[in-house]
């Protein structure tokens, strides 16, 4: 069997493995714009002009090259339980499933198990624990050996522009390298894994969208409280606990009027002795009163390493800490379509228009006050803190969602073509309270199980 694989990022590289262990005599083929040197927008020479919110996700938040974002990304690993949607759709309902299905096989492939249960605080918030891959196995294209994979050939600055298509079989597709436009054929299957808003370009380049646009979401963050009075809050401790060289981080989630949001915390923020060391080693930095700093740490810098490698919790400066509250900006707030400008390929850029409403400030409000009860009722110390509705905050609130998401069910997603797969988080019709992205593993597993011949 010979599959052709579009990207070799965060779902490019999982699914090379998944195939060349379920199909150890296929020949897997990766077209990647980029190569081993990762790049950022501008400098593969990508276009989006971003309307109305900033939305630095898109030019900032975008990498390419082998392992694409995850070289870069937090490496947090979440999936969807049937405490996350009171009403899904049937499709979003059998992607709970699939990821209830698969999640430890998920999980597996990272060497991590039994990682907690979802637990009811209250009526309206439960606990999700996820996973922080260690620093060193974030990078997925080097984590599965992707290069080394005997039955993997990497096509690199390839660029896929456009899907040729008879009937819902995939025949080919056009890419350019080196400047030349050429043909790519014959393949059994498809996996256009370029990215979210990329993946969605080449959708709209090739004439597969219903409208000239897509719709989009994201997340919108706003840091919401400072607890002072440590990290257990009720009988629920919200610490993160070290696992070998991971962590296992705990948040909650919570839903109103079908719009998810999550409070999440973020723990030393202000701790300044990395910052201090950065500015001296990497800002050429230096004066008596930075170096009077750092050596004013060292006592919290031990307690960090003791806690780290002794206790096995992850320190928490001062013991205080921010709860971070996120919730999706409803679906249809925004929308991409091509730009009449090319970008250095000659190709159309993308057009990004994303809008946070009136609407979005009141979810806010109300998310943060069902938070606050919460606190208040388990004698919690706390600060309010006001922050603007941010989209800034591309290292937190990249997961966009509702792109490529208008399926039926599961098995109009696997079969709207008879040969391909669109992996993105772009298919999940809502981003719910996680970071999204191992949300779709799942749905790999499944279509390589069971969809292909
Ligand atoms: C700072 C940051 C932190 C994040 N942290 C988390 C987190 O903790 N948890 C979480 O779930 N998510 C997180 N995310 C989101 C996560 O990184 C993405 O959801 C994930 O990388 C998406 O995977 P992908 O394969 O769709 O895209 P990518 O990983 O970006 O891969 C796309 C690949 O396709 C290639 N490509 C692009 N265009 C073409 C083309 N036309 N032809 C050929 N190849 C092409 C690219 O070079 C790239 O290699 C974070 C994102 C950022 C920016």
């Amino acid at each position: 069997m010979k599959i052709a694989i579009i990207g070799s990022g965060a779902y490019g590289s999982y699914i090379a493995n998944l195939l060349a262990e379920k199909h150890p005599t296929s020949e897997i083929h990766i077209y990647e714009v980029g190569d081993s040197s990762l790049k950022n927008e501008n400098q593969i020479g990508y276009l989006s002009h971003i309307l109305n919110a900033p939305y630095n996700a898109l030019s900032k938040g975008r990498f390419f090259g082998y392992g694409g974002a995850s070289v870069k990304w937090g490496g947090q690993l979440l999936t969807f339980s049937h405490n996350d949607f009171k009403n899904p759709s049937r499709f979003l309902y059998d992607i709970v499933e699939l990821n209830e299905k698969y999640k430890n096989t998920v999980f597996s492939k990272f060497n991590l198990s039994n990682i907690g249960e979802e637990e009811h605080l209250t009526e309206q918030l439960f606990t999700k624990t996820g996973i922080w891959l260690s620093y060193f196995n974030r990078n997925l294209f080097k984590y599965f050996r992707i290069e080394n994979e005997k039955r993997v050939t990497l096509f690199s600055n390839s660029r896929v522009t456009k899907l040729l298509l008879k009937d819902k079989l995939i025949t080919g597709f056009e890419y350019i390298h080196k400047g030349d436009l050429k043909k790519a054929v014959g393949y059994d299957y498809y996996f256009l894994a370029a990215g979210a808003f990329e993946g969605g370009r080449i959708l709209l380049n090739s004439q597969l969208t219903t409208n000239d646009y897509l719709s989009f979401s994201d997340h919108l963050s706003q840091k919401a409280f400072k607890i002072k009075s440590g990290t257990k809050m009720g009988k629920t401790d919200f610490s993160f606990d070290v696992k070998g060289a991971s962590l296992i981080t705990k948040r909650m989630i919570g839903e109103i009027d079908s719009t998810s949001f999550f409070a999440h915390p973020i723990f030393n923020s202000e701790f300044p002795f990395f910052q201090n060391l950065k500015k001296f080693m990497f800002g050429r930095h230096f004066s008596i009163q930075l170096i009077a700093e750092i050596i004013k740490d060292i006592p919290a810098c031990i307690a960090f390493a003791w806690s780290m490698f002794i206790k096995k919790k992850l320190y928490v400066y001062k013991n205080e800490w921010y709860l971070q509250i996120d919730i999706e900006n409803p679906i249809d707030s925004g929308k991409m379509s091509l730009s009449e400008d090319k970008d250095l390929f000659g190709e159309n850029g993308l057009n990004i228009d994303l809008t946070v409403g009136k609407y979005t400030d009141e979810l806010f409000v109300k998310a943060k006050e069902i938070v606050k009860e919460y606190l208040d009722k388990n004698q919690v110390e706390y600060e309010v803190v006001n922050e603007a509705t941010n989209v800034e905050k591309y290292e937190d609130t990249y997961h966009p969602f509702g792109i490529y998401s208008d399926f039926t069910s599961i098995e109009d997603y696997f079969t709207k073509f008879s040969n391909m797969l669109i992996t993105n988080t772009g298919v999940l019709p809502r981003a719910g309270g996680i970071n999204s992205t191992c949300a779709v593993f799942p749905l790999i597993e499944e279509y390589v199980e069971n969809y292909m011949k």
